[in-house]
């Protein structure tokens, strides 16, 4: 079981798999008030760095669910790294429906809310690993400029306008779905930039030394195309925040 190749080739050197920057993550770990040995859930985990940076930093204990072998493993290896391996663990698996069997103080999904079919869909599953209080912690992208054409928003990857939404309407549809949003970090350019233009330097230096896999023409198509497209438009229109949420 493992996600498309071309992840675990551009994010192969990454160790947040999305546009919040360590110190964000730790701006985040201090605003949720982080008590020592709450539980933390975390669906579509990557390379576990805010779980091991929260467990060395706050005394959280943590699970992590991640279907990428490669990203599994490095978080296992961070978990070593910082010295808190007792303290989380790391699944390879798919996260789609999975419960904690105990439950948690804080369930999160960031950047990966396709998990539970899309941002409703993952507040309920994550809600069935929740104890009765808990935070619900989600990262979802919003569009800090809404595209005019549907052509601009295919430009930033997404299928469609319709994606997204501001960030405004974003905060307002969790409390449609009778949440309250308690905190939110949001991530600035500078941290896309990490996200995204660290995956141009990961692609050159894989295609320097794979030259001869078959894959290599779909990396180097990748690497010539990125960075304009980055700069035309998802670091134009696209904004990326963790809301925490709980139950009204
Ligand atoms: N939350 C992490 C990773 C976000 S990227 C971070 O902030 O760094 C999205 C992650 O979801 C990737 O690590 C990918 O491997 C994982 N993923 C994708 N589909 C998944 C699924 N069905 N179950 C579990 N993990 C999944």
């Amino acid at each position: 079981m493992d996600i498309p190749r071309i992840f675990t080739i551009t994010e192969s050197a990454h160790r947040i798999h999305n546009p919040l920057t360590p110190e964000k993550y730790a701006t985040l770990g201090a605003a949720l008030r982080l008590e020592p040995g709450t539980r933390v859930l975390d669906l579509g985990s990557g390379s576990g760095e805010m779980l091991c940076t929260w467990a060395r930093d706050h005394g959280i204990t943590g699970t992590g669910i991640d279907m990428s072998p490669l990203f599994t493993e490095q978080a296992r290896r961070r978990a070593q790294e910082l010295g808190v391996a007792a303290r989380v663990r790391f699944i390879h698996g798919d996260a789609t429906g999975y419960v904690a069997e105990e439950k948690a103080g804080v369930a999160a999904c960031l950047g990966a809310t396709w998990i539970g079919g899309g941002v409703a869909g993952t507040l309920g599953l994550l809600t069935k690993s929740l104890q009765p209080g808990g935070i619900i912690l989600i990262g979802e992208p919003y569009w800090r400029k809404v595209p005019r054409a549907e052509d601009v928003a295919r430009g930033c990857l997404a299928h469609a306008v319709s994606d997204f939404l501001p960030l405004p309407n974003l905060i307002a549809s969790f409390g449609d779905l009778n949440y309250d949003v308690v905190e939110m970090v949001l991530a600035d350019r500078e941290g896309w930039d990490r996200y995204e233009a660290a995956k141009w330097f990961t692609m050159r230096r894989w295609l320097e030394a794979n030259r001869g896999d078959d894959y290599a023409k779909e990396v180097r198509d990748t690497l010539t195309r990125e960075p304009h497209r980055y700069a035309a438009y998802t670091r134009e229109y696209l904004g990326w925040g963790a809301f925490a949420l709980m139950a009204r």
